[in-house]
């Protein structure tokens, strides 16, 4: 064929049949868009299904947890929250520390100094356990700055010891013990029971306190599965005053102190 003829065959294709022409381009069109449409679902399908894999994770370092917080649409900073939010709703962890000046009202409980606001609370929640035949003791309360720095340095010095490096050590600290300034046990609204031990999740007295802590107003504060936002290793010896209106929301829902006052905020 010679070039004429090609091209005049190619013009008659063209104006001949316009309208079939508009159709074809009609139904490419529409399939790229099914193509793209294709394309993003898996996209967020697969994003997603990631996404979620990574939270149930319990495997914590810094980074994954700033990124796991920013995934969830979390708050990072609660120090306004701190501020203004009524006292038994304040947020302390490695993020948002307690301020220098912040004063805490010390009254002894059972030999143990703990800000005196939660003391009916924790009063009555010792004594229904007692009468459900369960026995409870506090191992902790209220930290000062002085007594943390002294049990951070301990674990660093532990680490040293084991032959890592200086920063290797801090880090490793301060997964496992609150830097000075950010436990919650500054605030005096914080109590860990029968000691600290991790086999402590396995007895019947961690049963009845998960069944019955938010009646008296304590929150599990750093659960298996939250070691994500909480930033914490799991403690299950470790209950947390919020009053029980929020602690009875919180263990409905399911959500840590940080998921839920980020919901507060929003
Ligand atoms: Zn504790």
């Amino acid at each position: 064929m010679g070039r004429k003829n090609y091209s005049k065959a190619y013009r008659r294709m063209n104006y001949g049949g316009q309208c079939k022409s508009i159709n074809i381009n009609f139904k490419i069109i529409l399939m790229i868009f099914v193509v793209l449409g294709l394309f993003f679902f898996s996209l967020l399908v697969f994003y997603y299904a990631v996404g979620s894999a990574d939270v149930d994770e319990n495997h914590d370092t810094e980074n994954s947890y700033i990124l796991n917080v920013k995934k969830k649409n979390l708050y990072t900073d609660f120090k306004l929250w701190n501020e203004n939010a009524n006292w038994s709703l304040m947020v302390i962890n490695d993020l948002n520390e307690v301020k220098d000046d912040f004063k805490v009202e010390l009254k002894k409980y059972r030999g143990i100094d703990v800000d005196e606001r939660i003391i009916p609370y924790l009063n009555d929640m010792m004594n229904a356990a007692e009468k459900d035949g369960i026995k409870l003791w506090i191992s902790s309360g209220y930290r000062s700055f002085e007594r943390q720095s002294t049990i951070f340095e301990r674990k660093v010095k532990e680490n040293l010891n084991k032959g890592y490096g200086y920063e290797e050590a801090v880090t490793l600290a301060s997964g496992v013990v609150a830097k000075p300034g950010t436990s919650e046990h500054h605030t005096g609204l914080a109590v860990d029971l029968n000691g600290v031990r991790d086999d402590f999740c396995d007895t019947k007295e961690y049963e009845w306190l998960i069944n019955n802590c938010a009646k008296y107003g304590f929150i599990l504060r750093y659960g298996n599965d939250k070691q994500r936002i909480t930033g914490k290793i799991y403690e299950p010896w470790h209950y947390r005053y919020v009053g029980e209106e929020h602690a009875k929301k919180m263990q409905e829902s399911g959500k840590c102190l940080e998921e839920y006052v980020s919901e507060l905020m929003n």
